[in-house]
């Protein structure tokens, strides 16, 4: 008698994919067929880097900065690929052009791959390269964007520099998934972590700003540099606004006037209450709104735009 009767021979992978179009080991595949091993250390150690740019209206935003930000990543992780920026570039685009997405959310990854002989050494790992574009993805839902989110300001401590580089954009996500659930325990959308000082850090994905008395503040250690920060900066150097990193205390955040996080899954999205509690008047401040509106207009400007090249459908 078999011990194992209830089991198939082949595995039949019943569940759907988003649709968009990824590439791996040479090729572009549907989304459903893209696959990796099992045994890549980016799967079983996380040992991974990754990014992710947007294209809005069939215009990436600032690939550029997001590949320099990559390809720094690789290198404080010992990773290389036999693709340079320029070739990246170029399968990026063919990914967004190929499936025919004018607004997607493309993620780009560089995993420790596999060794042959599952040796534990990473430098016997030949490193894996994945990109795929699939349907533009936010933070935020379209309900939660329209009446601003409810953040949990949670005491979960973001994995500490000393530990991790968190300028390097990694998949160490296990903290921010506890963040998470102690949030939804009370019945707020997403969270946010400390730092170990107990001042802000940041939550799943995104960067957080304050404003306050005309000023803006954001966290400064402890925290992944978001092309959609940086974008915050250059915004507010044009409006002149004050804007400034620093570190920020909890209570600081919720004396706040306005709140909104950043990330390029959603861009920047108004918070308007903190565990539940209203923040200012409870409604989408005027700054976030007016950063906002010059968010997506930059997503126009040749500075920081670049067009991807549909193939013709006769
Ligand atoms: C990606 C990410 C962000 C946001 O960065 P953007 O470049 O603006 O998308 C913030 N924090 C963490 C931990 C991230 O992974």
């Amino acid at each position: 008698m078999s011990i194992l009767p209830a089991l198939s021979a082949r595995h039949v992978d019943h569940r759907s994919y988003p649709v968009g179009v990824a590439y791996m080991d040479g090729q572009y595949l549907p989304m459903a067929e893209a696959k990796i091993s099992v045994l890549d250390y980016g799967f079983l150690h996380s040992d991974a880097t990754y990014d992710v740019a947007h294209v809005w209206k069939g215009n990436f935003f600032r690939l550029d900065d997001h590949l320099v930000r990559f390809c720094r990543g690789m290198e404080q992780l010992h990773m290389s690929v036999p693709y340079d920026k320029e070739q990246m570039r170029e399968i990026l685009h063919n990914c967004v052009a190929l499936s025919g997405l004018k607004d997607a959310y493309v993620e780009f990854i560089c995993t420790r791959g596999t060794s042959p002989t599952f040796s534990r050494d990473p430098r016997d790992a030949e490193n894996r390269f994945i990109a795929f574009a699939i349907p533009f993805g936010s933070v935020a839902n379209e309900e939660q964007r329209k009446r601003g989110l409810n953040l949990a300001v949670t005491d979960i401590l973001r994995i500490p520099p000393a530990s991790l580089d968190p300028t390097v954009k990694n998949y160490h996500w296990l903290d921010m998934v506890r963040a998470l659930y102690a949030g939804y325990a009370i019945e707020a959308d997403s969270a946010v972590l400390v730092d170990q000082e107990g001042n802000l850090s940041e939550g799943p994905g995104f960067n957080i700003f304050v404003v306050r008395d005309g000023e803006i503040l954001t966290p400064k250690g402890s925290v992944l540099h978001g092309i959609t920060r940086q974008t915050i900066f250059d915004i507010c150097a044009g409006l002149n606004i004050p804007c400034e990193e620093q570190a920020i205390p909890v209570d600081v955040l919720k004396a706040a006037d306005e709140v909104f996080i950043t990330s390029t899954a959603g861009g920047v999205m108004a918070v308007t209450r903190l565990d539940g509690q209203v923040v200012g008047d409870g409604m989408i401040g005027t700054i976030t709104q007016r950063i906002t509106k010059c968010y997506w207009d930059m997503h126009t400007d040749a500075r920081y735009a670049s067009t991807v090249r549909y193939p013709d459908i006769a």
